[in-house]
């Protein structure tokens, strides 16, 4: 996973605000256009004060952060995107204690984030499926013993990673633990996190080869 400096910029860009950030959950969720979780339809009137849909058939309102692991948070959306370009540019090691110190949020908060994150980026359809070029590696997080670094580095669980590689954007990260990098788990994380026929780079772990 390769995420060039410049990418904070780009990042800090992108998601500057609340709305940019909103926005972009938007795009994620409904990349085809609002529609109705309860009926089905895609008419609906944006209440853009509230951040809501409302249904133009059965009037349900839908808010944009409904059913993210966005909902009901009392801290800012761009912190929570901050979060996850930090989390993604860390392999997802990132402690709690660095990360509430870089999005200025108390410990417990930020070990919340965390912790919703990666279960979030372990699941299907919870965040986000990456679309473009995707750079995918593994990564090892955890462990409290001082293990040589690299693959296998003892105590530590093994993570794959995919980013979304757009020049030198960030792009998007997934991101799932696993019990071993093998080709059984790297085909399983494919085929959740990316779409049909898109060019994946690895950094030539063997057992990432099946994505080539
Ligand atoms: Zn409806």
């Amino acid at each position: 996973m390769k995420m060039p400096e410049a990418s904070f910029f780009e990042w800090q860009g992108q998601f500057n605000t609340e709305i940019d950030c909103l926005n972009h959950i938007k795009k994620m969720r409904w990349p085809n256009g609002f529609m109705c979780p309860r009926c089905g339809c895609e008419h609906a009137y944006e209440l853009t004060t509230r951040q809501l849909y409302e249904c133009s058939q059965c009037h349900k309102q839908t808010s944009v952060t409904a059913d993210t692991l966005f909902h009901g948070s009392r801290i800012p959306l761009t912190k929570w995107f901050w979060a996850i370009y930090f989390l993604g540019s860390d392999k997802g090691s990132i402690s709690a204690l660095r990360l509430s110190k870089l999005i200025e949020v108390n410990w417990r908060t930020a070990r919340l984030v965390l912790s919703k994150l990666r279960t979030a980026m372990g699941h299907r359809d919870s965040l986000y499926r990456l679309s473009g070029v995707i750079e995918i590696d593994d990564a090892l997080v955890g462990g409290k013993r001082k293990g040589k670094r690299g693959r296998g580095a003892a105590g530590k669980t093994p993570v794959l990673v995919a980013v979304e590689s757009k020049g030198k954007k960030a792009g998007f990260i997934a991101m799932q633990v696993v019990n071993r990098v093998c080709h059984d788990n790297v085909e399983q994380f494919v085929a959740k996190h990316l779409t049909i026929q898109q060019e994946v780079h690895t950094d030539g772990l063997p057992a990432l080869n099946i994505i080539d």
